[in-house]
């Protein structure tokens, strides 16, 4: 294989710059937009636009700061926390910028294999191309622009180099492709760990390439013992030692003969380290969906399962699965078609199918996977315009013609392929988490609280509060199962009383099980510990005495409820997660919310939306056909003096439903009895809380903050 000379090293860095610097100025246009928006920033930066950057967020900031607390679940280790540690150590900004600007920045990186692709497939102009639409596609932007700190930064840019690696692997039978491919297949699981469906996918279409095609060669099976020993189920650190040693043993001829035993050796190893594990469970994970979770302990408890709140994927339209990967249905189609000539002129391009196979799962499995298929598409109708363009310019006679005629395409093709996709930048306008100032109020808790204290707050929130108040929480972004969200939601959705006893409990608990699972004791879930300890045979029973005098587990530490207003419009969700008894898996209860922003006020009837209307004269509320009597009419709002005040109307002693009425965030609220007095109505909405339980700390109109006196 010939290296390239000095003028094509140059061209090949050019395009690399250029192609990076065209995909980081463009995601500067969101910048760009919100400059003047101060409800986006915090400390003088933007703020993040993923829930899950702050759990990252939360790790770098104990690293920078040294300390962190048992079991707050800050993840010191986790590859994206140690990488922006080393960035701050390196890097003369501040620790918001950092993380604000890094997946812009690292997700561009994705230009350098794919223009190194084209180079060694002796198609640079194809290569820089498809850089430039695979940096901008969609799904690709929309997960790597500025804010969007996560994994998904590298997710794609590692499978690409990898891609390239292999590529080089199977063109040159070069040993260092050997190492450099088992290095990024570490790199790639350190950063990732459940990268290891793309690493046994590119695995296995190496496996079958070299039986079918190149059963002779012996290389093929070198590079396959590499992958499986960088795949084993060993920490990273091992593996980097061993695979270094193979390496250093392929290198030499005189051990050549041994190869097939190394072979051997990391199939063995491979699954006696539980190296196919990961797949085999996620397999499973796919056969078998329970839509309860039943806890293994003496009780058996029956959880409400999270699967059932997430959307299920279901078919998702072709038009937007296509313009996720590629901007556009007639791009997409194209490119596809240009996949398919690429494989065939430049075989080894094959090695792109897994990427391509696994976007095309989101299909059917879901939104997120279009990512996957972006970079090869982008190689797809690049090396089609190309191609059509060089063949048109052989029909010319007139050179020169020819020359500017295909010229004239690949600048207009280029352009029509990128034009969508610049587009979706510039519409695409997603909020940051929370807004300044709900984080202004996250740090004057901050301020209240101590370390060791629990923010009780539905997961959504977790990592946010974990990261700008530095407390612990119950349940986040990555804990959040039917058994540990029933405390949280049951706190949320019944009486004060109630729900202070149930946080002292839950948390004292949560606390306990963590000491006996480091001293290796078993440990049941809470409830059914609960249960148990209160010596009950019905988890049911347990739930009911804590509203009688119930001896409570000493107080270690300070418990805060955490209560936005965002929090509103997903309490039905929220309930969901408790109206289950947890003995039978039933629905125990389905408790009445209903929330409007959007309605019709006349002299009758007021009309909240979705069938739900107010006959003013009766003082009932009609649902369809149904009519039910309104207990009490009770209006919120903020004074002259910015003061809460609120009016209560009773309309019939009789009633069923309350109405509330939220002047200040123009909203109406239609509930029930067992809703009104839900400690996140009575607390957050009416701020009429029970001293004997609650202490209020903080009380802004965008989120409140109570201290349990329990
Ligand atoms: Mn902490």
């Amino acid at each position: 294989m010939t290296q390239p000379n000095q003028h094509t090293r140059y061209k090949i860095l050019a395009y690399i710059v250029g192609a990076f610097a065209f995909s980081f100025v463009l995601r500067l246009i969101w910048v760009y937009q919100y400059s003047d928006y101060e409800g986006f920033k915090f400390a003088g930066q933007f703020m993040i636009n993923t829930n899950d950057g702050y759990y990252w967020a939360e790790g770098a900031r104990d690293l920078w700061a040294g300390l962190h607390q048992l079991h707050d679940g800050s993840p010191l280790y986790e590859a994206p926390s140690v990488l922006t540690y080393a960035l701050m150590k390196i890097l003369p900004f501040s620790f918001e910028t950092i993380i604000f600007y890094m997946p812009a920045f690292i997700g561009s990186l994705i230009v350098i294999p794919m223009i190194l692709i084209g180079q060694n497939l002796k198609m640079l102009d194809v290569g820089f191309l498809a850089a430039l639409l695979a940096s901008i596609a969609v799904s690709y932007y929309n997960r790597t622009m500025v804010g969007y700190y996560d994994t998904d930064m590298l997710t794609i840019v590692f499978p690409v180099l990898l891609l390239w690696s292999l590529i080089l692997a199977l063109r040159t039978k070069e040993e260092k492709y050997l190492l450099i491919t088992a290095l990024e297949i570490i790199a790639y699981r350190w950063w990732y760990p459940q990268s290891y469906s793309l690493e046994f996918a590119f695995f296995g279409l190496i496996l079958v390439y070299a039986l079918l095609f190149d059963r002779k060669n012996r290389f093929n099976f070198e590079l396959l013992t590499m992958m499986l020993f960088a795949m084993m189920g060993l920490p990273s650190m091992v593996r980097l030692g061993i695979v270094a040693l193979v390496y250093l043993i392929f290198k030499q001829e005189l051990y050549k003969k041994y190869m097939w035993y190394l072979l051997g050796v990391s199939i063995v190893l491979f699954f006696a380290t539980g190296g196919f594990a990961p797949i085999w469970s996620q397999l499973k994970g796919y056969v078998f969906k329970d839509a309860i979770e039943v806890s293994k302990d003496a009780l058996s408890l029956h959880f409400f399962s999270v699967n059932q709140t997430i959307r299920e994927a279901g078919q998702i339209p072709f038009s937007i699965f296509a313009e996720r990967i590629s901007g556009h249905t007639v791009t997409f189609i194209v490119s596809v078609l240009g996949y398919g000539l690429l494989v065939w002129k430049k075989k080894e391009m094959f090695l792109g199918l897994p990427l391509l196979g696994l976007g095309f799962l989101a299909f059917f499995g879901g939104l997120r996977f279009t990512i996957y298929a972006v970079p090869i598409c982008a190689f797809g109708i690049a090396y089609l315009l190309f191609t059509s363009s060089v063949y048109i310019q052989s029909l010319f006679i007139n050179q020169n013609i020819g020359k500017v005629v295909k010229s004239g395409i690949v600048i207009f093709g280029s352009l029509a392929i990128l034009y969508p996709n610049i587009l979706h930048i510039i519409d695409y306008r997603v909020p940051t988490v929370f807004t300044k100032s709900e984080v202004d109020i996250l740090q004057r808790l901050k301020r209240v609280a101590d370390r060791e204290d629990y923010v009780v707050a539905w997961w959504d929130y977790g990592y946010p509060i974990r990261y700008y108040s530095d407390v612990k929480t119950l349940i986040d972004g990555g804990k959040h199962s039917g058994d540990v969200n029933f405390p949280v939601s049951y706190m949320l959705t019944n009486n004060e009383e109630k729900a202070a006893k149930l946080a002292r409990l839950e948390v004292e608990y949560t606390e306990q099980a963590y000491k006996r699972a480091e001293e290796n004791q078993s440990v049941m879930n809470n409830t059914a510990q609960m249960t148990i300890d209160y010596q009950l045979k019905d988890a049911n029973d347990f739930l009911d005495t804590l509203e009688t005098n119930i001896t409570l587990p000493s107080k270690t530490r300070e418990i805060y409820f955490y209560l936005p207003f965002r929090m509103l419009s997903i309490l039905p969700t929220i309930a969901q997660f408790s109206n289950i008894d947890v003995m039978s898996g039933k629905t125990s209860r389905q408790p009445f919310f209903f929330q409007s922003s959007r309605f019709k006020d006349s002299a009758t009837t007021l009309d909240l939306g979705q069938g739900v209307v107010l006959e003013k004269n009766k003082g009932v509320i009609r649902l369809g056909t149904q009519e039910i009597p309104i207990k009490s009419f009770i209006t919120t709002a903020y004074n002259q003096e910015k003061k809460f005040i609120k009016e209560e109307k009773l309309i019939n002693p009789q009633g069923l439903f309350s109405m509330i009425y939220m002047q200040a965030y123009n909203t109406f609220l239609v509930v029930d009895e067992a809703m009104l007095h839900s400690s996140y109505i009575q607390l957050f909405v009416l701020e009429n809380y029970d001293k004997r339980f609650f202490e209020a700390v903080i009380l802004d109109p965008n989120a409140k903050v109570y201290k349990v006196k329990m």
